[in-house]
């Protein structure tokens, strides 16, 4: 099963979705990737829906990948006897405990009363509540609340510029990273990422087990948008996490933040997601609203790899249709010629790879002058197919890969479709015969239409892009 190229669409798991039966529907519909939430759950089913998206993306002959999202310092509400219906003017208390007991709303933050400070918001529930610090004596905080609502047990709980003393990776995520290593992930997601520091951190934790997944960071505290510039350079990937960002920096700056952190992955050629409530009504109605398809549009408008889906899918009534819609967008978009294509950003001129750029670049100048109908890229690494896929290109990328964990990370960039092919690693007459059988049989191309051969064959190690042929497809 090859998917037709275009933006890639992440779906996360939960138990909406939790049968084989579903995931297939949700392959089928055009989900690439799927995400495991380590804040929900526990090992073992985590483990379990993993062998799950396995066996059924190998029973469909396709390469869904699969990213580990970990927790993080994510501060959360214990657990609570029942839901509390918070009111607005009431004063309640907080303190760090696991359970609510004499009514005081119990926190997992050890350091919850020690570093807030009167007048001082917190949030809870995505922001839907919000409480002002009234005082703290080190142990109890007293908060006046702001906007009431249901307080429900387990719910996030955000302190704005306040959780300094936290550490970025936690023993819970060192736990998962060796986990993740084990299990054969395809990428890991480092929650409230601060600074370049805490990459390097995950990647020495990744190293002390021997192994190596590529890191997106989510950006959603302001600390990290000060720290870009480092962050984009030790990250494989970025994703702009709208929940928790739209609670830190306020949710009227995260378009902005969105078009830069876009702009900029793609300058970096860095694989770019950008999440949450993209199609948020779709969790209990099965339309979305009109300004949520346009969301859904203009993050494809803006150069993203892949949209992502957090409760439409892993808890909402219409995962499937959720998933389905977005492939729509996408295509109507396409269809109505809307997509830019064809281009870098003038910016990436700077971009370090001079040799790799200027051969991409070259390539993407024929699709402008002939009639090309896709690019056919031999990859050990998936290096070159990742940085053709960051210039939008008009035909798609068919990434011709060795090892099927290349296959299933180049899922996740826009417009390339991998393929599990073992090429000869020469040019030759019988090489480009045996590829132009594979065109034939497996890519749906036909006789006569012309095609850009791309790779670094023969492999020579830390050499990228060294050759392109035109060849014209011939039965
Ligand atoms: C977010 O905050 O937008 C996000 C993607 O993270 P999580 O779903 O883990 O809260």
């Amino acid at each position: 099963m090859l998917k037709s190229s275009g933006v890639k669409i992440v779906a996360t798991l939960g138990p909406a979705i939790n049968t084989e039966e579903k995931i297939e529907e949700l392959i089928k519909s055009g989900a690439s990737m799927f995400r495991v939430n380590s804040s929900h759950s526990t090992p073992e089913e985590h483990k379990k829906s993993i062998d799950m998206v396995r066996a059924v993306a190998k029973k469909l002959d396709t390469h869904s990948a699969v990213l580990l999202d970990l927790q993080g310092p994510k501060i959360r509400v214990g657990e609570l006897e029942a839901p509390i219906e918070i009111k607005e003017n009431e004063i309640i208390l907080l303190q760090h405990a696991d359970k609510q007991s004499d009514g005081i709303i119990p926190v997992d933050y050890e350091g919850i009363a020690k570093d807030v400070n009167a007048n001082d918001k917190i949030y809870l529930d995505d922001g839907k509540l919000e409480l002002k610090v009234i005082s703290t004596d080190g142990t109890t905080v007293k908060a006046k609340v702001i906007r009431g609502g249901l307080l429900k047990p387990r719910k996030g709980l955000n302190l704005p510029g306040r959780t300094a003393s936290l550490s970025a990776i936690t023993s819970k995520d060192i736990e998962y990273i060796k986990r993740a290593l084990e299990w054969n992930v395809d990428y890991i997601a480092l929650s409230f990422v601060r600074t370049g520091e805490d990459i390097l951190k995950a990647k020495h934790a990744m190293e002390m087990y021997g192994g190596y997944i590529p890191i997106i960071a989510k950006i959603e505290k302001p600390e990290a948008l000060d720290n870009f510039d480092d962050i984009i350079k030790l990250a494989d990937g970025v994703m702009v996490a709208r929940g928790d960002l739209g609670i830190e920096i306020s949710a009227e700056k995260v378009p902005a933040v969105q078009k830069r952190l876009i702009k900029e992955s793609n300058i970096h050629n860095k694989v770019i997601i950008v999440a949450t409530q993209m199609l948020e009504t779709m969790i209990e109605q099965p339309i979305p609203t009109r300004a949520e398809t346009s969301d859904v549009a203009n993050a494809i408008l803006d150069g993203a790899d892949a949209i992502m889906l957090s409760g439409e899918t892993s808890v909402g009534k219409y995962p499937v249709e959720a998933v389905k819609m977005m492939t729509k967008i996408s295509e109507n978009l396409e269809e109505n010629g809307i997509i830019r294509h064809n281009y870098y950003s003038r910016k990436m001129e700077k971009f370090d790879n001079h040799e790799a750029f200027a051969m991409c670049q070259a390539m993407i100048s024929m699709l402008e002058n002939l009639p090309i109908k896709a690019i056919i890229a031999y990859t050990t690494n998936g290096y070159t197919p990742a940085l053709l896929s960051k210039a939008k290109p008009s035909v798609p990328i068919y990434a011709l890969c060795k090892q099927t964990s290349v296959c299933r990370q180049l899922n996740l960039c826009r417009d390339v479709i991998p393929v599990h092919y073992d090429w000869l690693q020469e040019i030759s007459k019988q090489s480009i015969a045996e590829v132009n059988k594979l065109i034939l049989k497996q890519l749906g191309l036909k006789n006569g239409d012309k095609v850009i051969l791309t790779g670094v064959v023969p492999y020579i190690p830390g050499q990228t892009t060294n050759f392109i042929k035109l060849h014209t497809v011939s039965e």
